[in-house]
């Protein structure tokens, strides 16, 4: 099954595409991810993201929409892929279009994460995750067990993104205001649009992701 999560920055897209990608072996496909592991190899693409992602812009769509294509070929996007992070503008979700038919591959469904935008920059500036093993946490909303080491792996070396700041939060919600949310017209257009309430506990929201996933099966 392939999907797609849409949602502004801190509605929990990673951590939804996360479970997913446990529950039924979908690879998770985070472009916000990649364009991080660019950076810190130091190669090209990275040098041309990171002054773009520390202010909260928007990479070119032509290198994005070549990301994607790499990324869909990867053998572990054989079993189906969550887009997270991708599209994010029309024209990356026409090339999509484009290029899922040129491989002779299909959308399931687009889920869009619906949230009350108040609480995003509360979600986003607490932010920390495991430097060993990716476990994402939050200062107030979900601190470590023990303070200062991750719950799952004992690991006491955590990261936070450079761009989960005020400054870079504004211009990404902007962006995604000006140039991400026409996409759910173009989706919905097309019968793939699902909306869920993403305000909930991590758990009812994987409860909604669930029954989506089920009823597609059984609309498949
Ligand atoms: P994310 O981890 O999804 O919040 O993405 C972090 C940053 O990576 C974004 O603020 C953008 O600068 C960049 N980025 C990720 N995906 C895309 C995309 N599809 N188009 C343009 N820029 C992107």
């Amino acid at each position: 099954m392939n999907l797609i999560l849409l949602g502004p920055p801190g509605a929990g897209k990673g951590t939804q595409a996360k479970r997913l990608e446990q529950a039924h072996g979908f690879a998770q496909v985070s472009t916000g991810d990649i364009l991080r592991s660019h950076i810190a190899a130091g190669d090209e693409l990275g040098r041309q993201a990171e002054t773009i992602m520390a202010t909260g812009g928007y990479v070119p769509d032509d290198l994005m929409i070549a990301m994607i294509e790499t990324e869909i070929d990867n053998p572990s996007c054989r079993n189906g892929f969550i887009l997270d992070g991708f599209p994010r503008t029309i024209p990356q979700a026409e090339a999509l279009d484009a290029l899922l038919k040129r491989k002779g591959l299909k959308l399931d469904s687009v889920i869009e994460m619906k949230v009350d935008e108040t609480v995003l920059i509360e979600r986003i500036a607490g932010r920390f995750t495991c430097a060993q093993c990716g476990a994402g946490y939050n200062d107030t909303l979900q601190p470590t067990h023990v303070p200062g080491i991750c719950d799952v792996c004992g690991s006491q070396h955590f990261t936070r993104r450079p761009d989960d700041n005020a400054e870079a939060f504004n211009t990404r919600l902007e962006k995604y205001r000006a140039e991400t949310t026409p996409i759910l017209p173009y989706y919905r257009a097309n019968g793939l649009l699902k909306s869920i309430d993403a305000m909930l506990p991590i758990d009812r929201v994987a409860e909604q992701m669930e029954e989506i996933v089920c009823e597609t099966v059984k609309a498949a």
